[in-house]
């Protein structure tokens, strides 16, 4: 039977609105490009049963023309796993990317990849290249010859982006913590941002005890700030446009409102909205509540994603 004539008006009178409602909202998308990471950290938040698989090519090629119709210029943050663990990474994804839309990108990234794969995605991507959140992970390695590819990175970017930005994350690991402190002095002293991150466990912060806590508070000087730090806060009840100007992609092209929906998400949840890659995918025609006890992450609130009308910091 054929639709009733006034469903493509219904259709056409609910879609989503093309421009963000707040002038300091920048819409993002999280893709999640590839499960697998070439590292395998005690402390991921991810398990190893999910820390797997990478995009067929006709998939990745579906998600990005459906990046492609999203209106205005979104910036796409590509994660993992870790995306330079795939070759078609920036073989294909990337120029794919640059070609097919008109959207920013940054990354978050083990800055594992070899300084040539770096120095020919820094080409590739030109002044639509933003932020590099490089993660300096300590078990797999070693921070003098993080920092000295750090350095040669900074220097391709001068070359290829320079209005794109560059930030050391680290997690706040247990045991971890004094080694941090000289960490974090290189880090700086070379001229970088640090940026902390409280460890998660399952579905919430790991359980410091108060002598971790102090080692915390003499590392960051007790910043709250979601551009300081990632204490993975909770906004339940505030204001926030996930799903609307903002959400989260994995490999398949499977959309979620945000990664604690997408964390949370049982079959049939709203928070599901749909597949790029297979032109199911719906942005929600506007935002609401935060119903979740933790965001952890820090993109939303440093994006203006959640609103709440005043400063973090406080909250
Ligand atoms: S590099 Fe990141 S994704 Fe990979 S194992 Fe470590 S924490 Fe997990
Ligand atoms: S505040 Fe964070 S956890 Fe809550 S809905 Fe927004 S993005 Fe998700």
């Amino acid at each position: 039977m054929n639709a009733p004539w006034w469903s493509s008006l219904v259709r056409w009178l609910e879609r989503p609105p093309a421009r963000p409602p707040f002038d300091d909202l920048q819409p993002t998308v999280e893709w999640q490009v590839a499960g697998r990471c070439n590292y395998d950290c005690t402390y991921c938040i991810q398990s190893p049963a999910r820390r797997v698989g990478a995009p067929e090519e006709g998939t990745a090629r579906a998600i990005v023309a459906g990046l492609a119709a999203l209106p205005g210029v979104w910036e796409i943050k590509m994660s993992g796993g870790e995306p330079f663990a795939f070759a078609g990474f920036s073989r294909w994804i990337i120029p794919d990317l640059i070609e097919k839309t008109s959207h920013n990108i940054s990354f978050l990234t083990n800055f594992s990849a070899p300084l040539h794969i770096l120095e020919r995605v820094c080409e590739l991507t030109g002044e639509r290249l933003r932020i590099t959140s490089a993660s300096l992970h300590l078990e797999h390695t070693d921070p003098s010859a993080f920092l000295e590819k750090a350095a040669a990175y900074r220097e391709a970017r001068a070359r290829h982006n320079p209005r794109s930005s560059f930030v050391v994350n680290a997690v706040l690991v247990p045991g971890r913590l004094e080694a941090l402190g000289p960490v974090k002095e290189a880090v700086e002293a070379a001229g970088f941002c640090f940026f902390p991150q409280w460890m998660k466990v399952g579905a919430g912060l790991y359980p410091y005890s108060a002598r971790e806590l102090a080692q915390i508070r003499a590392l960051t000087g007790d910043a709250r700030d979601p551009a300081e730090v990632n204490r993975a806060p909770s906004y339940q009840g505030v204001w926030c446009e996930a799903g609307a100007w903002y959400f989260v992609v994995d490999q398949r092209g499977d959309a979620w409102s945000c990664r604690t929906a997408k964390r949370n998400a049982e079959p049939g949840d709203p928070a599901h909205l749909g597949n790029l890659a297979d032109g199911t995918f719906r942005r929600r025609l506007q935002g609401a509540p935060c119903p979740f006890d933790i965001c952890p992450c820090t993109v939303p609130a440093n994006r203006g994603v959640i609103r709440h009308g005043g400063r973090f910091d406080e909250l």
